[in-house]
């Protein structure tokens, strides 16, 4: 693990502390979730539900789950045996990884990806294949060719981030169909990260879809997702896993020996959560997409090339126009510039060059917070 430094989180937040600069950097958001979540968790920890939970995670927060997947994307999980609740999804797919990867297989992935990404599969000796998203008429795209190219011999599971952090990009059908139709082919399994499924805008080109319900999926992909976005609650580590009876069962032996259980009387509390009417994800969704129009128009104005995120509450601008020819130098100047703090996109590409101009804003912060960032900017 030596190549792996702080992560860029950790230290753009250190920054913007040390700099008293807006915090667009680390995506949490600067407000509570729903009331009945905050107090469902007061109500456990008073109530006594502070001591380990069961191995597999609480059986109404499994049921809650299960509730939610068939609800809002038609899928059948049964909570004893095909759900598994987690420390938040890093450690979900952390615990994948580690479960399903043997030393030297290879995992391919989209990149710009997630850090941990890189990192747990570093841990499981396995070895990354991305492939590069590229900003195309508007859009991220890859190249199926690419695609293709990356599947081999030794590939045992495509790793697939949509709604797509950083770069805000949903896949389209014919995006996940191709995804699908290469794990059939080469009979490889799928590890899902889903966990801005409920952020994906009304402008978006394409509705969020499980890759997991297209044919051939089912059995074949661990799907991941967690409370921490769409309840904004990102430090509560609450996240789960769905899957196939063995998949569940693997990856669980890993989960036990790294954390064995976690969050106790918050799992009460997200099953509350998850139990929202539909109108709380539906604001939930509206509220973002303000804020990301607000973010978007202020970079816009300030200079910046904006592609518009059709989903997740992240904005990717290229500094080109302002002059900018390094992402990491362009974000360790700016607090010192007009005083906010952005993430470098190029720390998660293995290809450096293909996103060396571009940085990432987080959008979920209150107006106020935002309009205040916004009027920085226009210093630039
Ligand atoms: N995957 C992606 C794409 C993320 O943006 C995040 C962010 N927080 C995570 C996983 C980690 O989720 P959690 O906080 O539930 O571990
Ligand atoms: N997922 C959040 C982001 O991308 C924060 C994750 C973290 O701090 N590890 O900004």
């Amino acid at each position: 693990m030596r190549p792996f430094g702080t992560t860029i989180f950790a230290e753009m937040s250190a920054l913007a502390v040390r700099t008293g600069s807006v915090n667009l950097g680390q995506g949490f958001p600067d407000t509570d979730g729903p009331a009945a979540m905050l107090d469902a968790a007061a109500a456990a920890i008073h109530g006594g539900r502070n001591q380990y939970p069961p191995g597999p995670g609480i059986p109404e927060l499994r049921a809650a789950i299960s509730a939610h997947q068939r609800a809002f994307w038609g899928l059948d999980y049964d909570p004893d045996g095909e759900i598994l609740v987690t420390a938040g999804a890093t450690e979900a797919i952390a615990a994948s990884i580690l479960a399903l990867c043997e030393p030297g297989d290879e995992v391919v992935c989209f990149e710009p990806y997630y850090d941990s990404y890189a990192a747990s599969i570093a841990l499981a000796g396995a070895v990354r294949r991305p492939v590069t998203l590229r900003a195309a008429e508007g859009r991220y795209a890859f190249d199926p060719a690419e695609l293709r190219a990356a599947f081999g011999p030794r590939t045992r599971l495509v790793l697939l981030n949509s709604p797509h952090n950083p770069t805000g990009k949903v896949f389209t059908a014919a995006e996940l169909a191709q995804i699908a139709q290469l794990c059939v082919e080469y009979d490889v399994l799928a590890v899902t990260d889903e966990v801005y499924e409920h952020l994906v805008f009304s402008d978006a080109t394409a509705p969020h879809v499980p890759l997991a319900g297209l044919p051939g999926m089912r059995d074949r992909t661990v799907q991941i997702s967690s409370a921490g976005k769409t309840f904004s609650c990102t430090g509560w580590k609450i996240g789960w896993v769905c899957s196939t009876r063995p998949l569940v069962s693997a990856v669980t032996r890993v989960k036990q020996f790294l954390t064995y259980v976690n969050a106790g009387p918050l799992q009460p509390a997200i099953a509350v959560a998850l139990e929202s009417p539909p109108s709380y994800y539906q604001e939930f969704r509206d509220d973002l997409q303000r804020k990301r129009d607000q973010l978007c128009k202020g970079l816009t104005e300030a200079g910046f090339s904006v592609l518009q995120p059709e989903g997740t509450y992240f904005v990717t601008a290229d500094i080109t126009p302002l002059g900018g020819t390094d992402g990491v130098d362009f974000c360790l100047a700016l607090p010192e510039r007009c005083g906010v703090v952005a993430v470098p996109t190029q720390v998660f590409y293995d290809d450096v060059d293909a996103g060396r101009r571009l940085i990432r804003f987080a959008f979920c912060k209150r107006d106020e917070v935002l309009d205040e960032a916004v009027a920085r900017l226009q210093r630039l």
